[in-house]
């Protein structure tokens, strides 16, 4: 069995993810914790009750909190370098599930400064360019700018700042080599920014003048910097975030995760209707290699790229499981069940694109220094 290796800007190999919580240290969700969300949420959002989100850092404890009445928000990212596909759009599509179910504001970052520290080639305006764009994503979700706040870094810098060095302070060389792998070439805007995406962690706490722990929604990749946020935070008199990690959306080559350098492997929300067809009938499968041996021994959906995308983008739970049971069964072949998810795919993209286009212009309404 190939090692895996998992950082926040890599994924190699096949993924365990019950090994990487035990070597990140946090924990799976169990069923009294999914019980309370829905005591509190009403229901259980599908990408939970998948197990697609499958883990976290004190979600039971922010649940609780929500639970005496104190005030909590929500906290992402991106990192744009490019366009946005519909695995990244995945988490936001639950985070606007818990805005909408608790009435809570969302601070997402886009983290143009790191994305232009990080890859050689990428121009600074290229990387603010993409945030951008990038965010048009986010707003055609349907948040309204009273309750999502965009923070790009290197324009929205000025309530962040001051957070960001006291955390700096509190972060040595040594645990920001010892986390992240950084080296002695790694530049060094990559070495402080860190501080700048724990930071956003602690600034409902200081806008509101009162403590509001942040629940934040991403992939599991993210955690090291979680972590080191909530190591500090009680030295800084900030309460400590509060975690809901995904496992990786899998490419439609078959791999663990997407890769940018592989435009076939992801779709993208600015992908035509042809090209979005392409790319899912393309796709690796779970499939045999023939029809005669599908219909005989079934396929099996657990491998299947495709699969994968039904159970992501299907809120219907009964579907989701005549396709797994029809694979199984080999009652459905490949070229079937890819043209059922091309329908799913085409019609959430046809409106999020129009949606999409309506925020255009739209942006820097929705920039935290527009509100403050
Ligand atoms: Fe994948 Fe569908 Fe083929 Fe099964 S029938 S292997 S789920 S594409």
């Amino acid at each position: 069995e190939e090692e895996f290796v998992v950082t926040p800007w890599e994924v190699r190999g096949r993924v365990d993810y019950d090994k990487l919580l035990k070597h990140f240290g946090a924990r799976r969700l169990t069923p009294d914790e999914v019980a309370l969300l829905e005591k509190y949420a009403g229901e259980v959002h599908p990408l939970i009750k998948r197990g697609f989100f499958y883990a976290h850092r004190d979600f039971d404890t922010i649940l609780k909190w929500h639970g005496e009445g104190k005030p909590w928000a929500l906290y992402t990212g991106r990192g744009p370098s490019g366009p946005v596909h519909i695995g990244h759009m995945v988490p936001w599509i639950l985070l606007k599930w818990f805005s909408d179910k608790f009435n809570l504001e969302v601070y997402f970052q886009m983290t143009d400064d790191e994305k232009f520290y990080d890859d050689p080639e990428m121009k600074l305006d290229e990387a603010t360019g993409w945030a951008y764009e990038n965010a048009l994503d986010v707003i055609a979700l349907g948040f309204t700018p009273d309750k999502l706040h965009l923070i790009v870094d290197t324009k929205d810098i000025e309530p962040l700042y001051p957070i960001a060095v006291r955390v700096a302070k509190k972060l040595t060389w040594n645990t920001v080599k010892a986390t992240f792998g950084f080296t002695d070439s790694t530049n060094i805007g990559l070495i402080f920014y860190p501080s700048l995406q724990i930071a956003v962690a602690f600034l409902p706490t200081e806008l509101r003048g009162q403590p509001t722990p942040v629940l934040i929604p991403c992939a599991i990749d993210q955690d090291p910097y979680f972590r080191l946020a909530r190591d500090i935070a009680d030295s800084l008199g900030y309460p400590k975030p509060a975690t809901i990690y995904s496992k990786f959306i899998m490419a439609l080559t078959g791999e663990s995760k997407m890769s940018a350098s592989n435009p076939d492997s992801a779709i993208y929300t600015t992908d035509d209707e042809k090209t979005v067809k392409r790319k899912i009938m393309n796709a690796f499968t779970g499939g045999r290699p023939t029809a005669e041996e599908q219909r005989k021994y079934g396929g099996n959906p657990d491998i299947c790229p495709v699969f994968h995308y039904h159970m992501l983008f299907d809120p219907d739970d009964a579907s989701v499981e005549k396709i797994r049971q029809d694979c199984k069964s080999g009652a459905m072949l490949c070229g079937e069940c890819k043209l059922k998810l091309y329908e799913k795919i085409s019609r959430f993209l046809k409106d999020h694109r129009e949606r999409r286009e309506k925020a255009r212009g739209r942006v820097d309404e929705y920039r935290i220094s527009a509100k403050l």
